[in-house]
């Protein structure tokens, strides 16, 4: 049985097994989430987002998957990156956000993780809206088979906050 939980805040703050990241393709760092992330968690993460280009994802990450390494400095064991889709209004792109749900919980089964913080995937530069990203998130989580225990998500301001709030009720 997963729990949701709801937190307003700052995912680099987050003391979960795991952190997802909202990376870019490159998994060489950006703004939003992604910048926290690398700022605060320090240069051994950036060292593992290199090792990975070098070896499995040469080409970067492609969308809707997601991978592990050392959260650095964080409080979390591991840092998930996934790369969401960007939001284009003439295209249904939400299997691949879905996906990013999907397949960042099944690294973190692979991982062992038992709490898992995300923030809301695509829904900042990628311009997805928050409404539905929040539907997307929640609905997809809840279908999941996992054994992490608690997916908490992490909203940076009240309007997401409220959002998934909204979808959770
Ligand atoms: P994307 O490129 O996937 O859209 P962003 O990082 O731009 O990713 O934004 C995703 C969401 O994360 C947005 O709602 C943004 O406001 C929020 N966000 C930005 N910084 C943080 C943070 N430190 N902790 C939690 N959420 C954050």
């Amino acid at each position: 049985m997963t729990t949701i939980v709801l937190v307003r805040g700052d995912i680099t703050r987050q003391s979960a097994d795991a952190i997802v990241n909202a990376a870019n393709s490159s998994l060489l760092g950006g703004g939003g989430v992604d910048g926290a992330i690398h700022r605060r968690g320090g240069p051994a993460i950036l060292a593992d987002c290199r090792a990975l280009r070098a070896s499995h994802y040469g080409k970067g990450l492609p969308t809707g998957q997601a991978v592990a390494t050392t959260a650095g400095e964080l409080d979390a064991r591991w840092v998930i990156h996934t790369v969401g889709p960007r939001f284009l209004p003439e295209e249904d792109r939400s299997e691949l956000l879905a996906s990013c749900y999907r397949e960042s919980l099944r690294v973190a089964d692979e991982l062992g993780a038992r709490s898992v913080a995300f923030p809301a995937v695509s829904a900042g530069i990628y311009g997805w809206p928050m409404d539905d990203a929040a539907r997307i998130a929640v609905e997809t989580v809840r279908a999941v088979e996992t054994a992490v225990e608690e997916v908490r998500f992490v909203l940076f301001d009240e309007r997401a906050y409220e959002a998934f709030a909204a979808r959770l009720r």
